[in-house]
């Protein structure tokens, strides 16, 4: 994977005047632009320049051109002032799946940073939850985004634009299998997809994980031996028949399974998805601590974050 480094600012004003083009906006902003909050980082300490409207895309393109801002941020609300925030009319959709946010990093990434492998997996699970709002949630207009340092997910579906915050939530709670159903044995709907985000937490823990959570090291190694059968019965349906196990009992059943379902809603910052006024990284625009441009995704098990390289990084 190519470096990732920050972008010095000589690198960003040549980024934005001879690289970048408000067609590479997404069609689901150009059409709305004027109805979006922009926000603004100067300096790399975080968007605080807030409320601003653009008319057209080509006065945006002149304020990118003159200021080259550190970073670019809309909101996924249409308002109808949105230079106040005020009159919200609809918000899309949106999820953050953040590689150095993932409770499981197989890497050896310190705080904040990212690579090849913990992008990886971010993208693994976005492609999933895309999958899953695609597939039983019958969502049609749904986007992957490479943001720099992880993922984001965007529907722009009618069904869900109006959509206050409880069924944001619900939906999050849907895709994420942060509720145990009341029948595991389904073959379809959310039952499948509570054991298939089950399966994966259980996979990837390890030892280290549940002691770091406060369970006893005895359970923490029953469980890890049986590693195998625990996995069959997940997949099965059949979670309650571990608290068969010799030395397991309901009670550690059932701090294994908060467990779990915890670390289910953990792959994404729910936070981003219930807020309806939420700004995110312009795709099209710079990530400037990485070097890479934030960019829409055709292909997403394909992808690769290279393809997202500035020409200042790459020539
Ligand atoms: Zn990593």
């Amino acid at each position: 994977m190519l470096e990732m480094r920050e972008a010095t600012p000589e690198e960003r004003e040549r980024y934005y005047k001879n690289e970048w083009s408000s067609k590479d906006l997404p069609d689901y902003i150009l059409h709305t632009l004027s109805l979006r909050e922009f926000g603004f980082d100067h300096k790399g300490t975080g968007p605080s320049d807030r409320y601003n409207q653009f008319m057209t895309p080509d006065e945006l393109s002149d304020y990118l051109r003159n200021k080259y801002p550190y970073a670019v941020y809309s909101s996924v609300a249409l308002y109808e002032k949105p230079s106040e925030r005020k009159k919200w009319l609809k918000s899309e959709l949106a999820f953050d799946i953040d590689a150095k946010d993932l409770p499981f990093r197989r890497c050896e990434c310190s705080e904040g940073e990212v690579c090849e492998v913990c992008l990886e997996d971010a993208k693994r699970v976005t492609a999933e939850f895309g999958e899953t709002l695609k597939n039983n949630l019958d969502l049609e207009n749904v986007s992957y985004i490479y943001s720099g340092r992880g993922f984001h997910i965007r529907v722009s579906d009618d069904s869900v634009m109006e959509m206050g915050q409880t069924g944001r939530s619900q939906v999050v709670e849907y895709i994420t299998g942060n509720v145990v159903p009341t029948d595991l044995t389904l073959s379809l709907g959310y039952s499948k997809v509570f054991r298939k985000r089950t399966l994966r937490t259980f996979e990837n823990l390890r030892e280290r994980d549940f002691i770091d959570e406060g369970l006893q090291r005895n359970f923490a190694e029953k469980i890890m031996k049986e590693k195998n059968r625990v996995m069959d019965l997940i997949k099965k349906g059949r979670l309650e028949k571990i608290q068969d196990f010799e030395g397991i009992g309901t009670t550690y059943f059932k701090k294994l399974l908060e467990f779990l379902t915890r670390l289910n809603t953990e792959h994404t910052d729910g936070k981003v998805t219930i807020d309806k006024k939420r700004i995110l990284r312009v795709p099209s625009s710079l990530h400037s601590t990485v070097s890479r441009t934030c960019t829409e995704i055709q292909n997403i098990d394909k992808f690769s974050p290279d393809e997202a390289a500035p020409n200042f990084l790459t020539e």
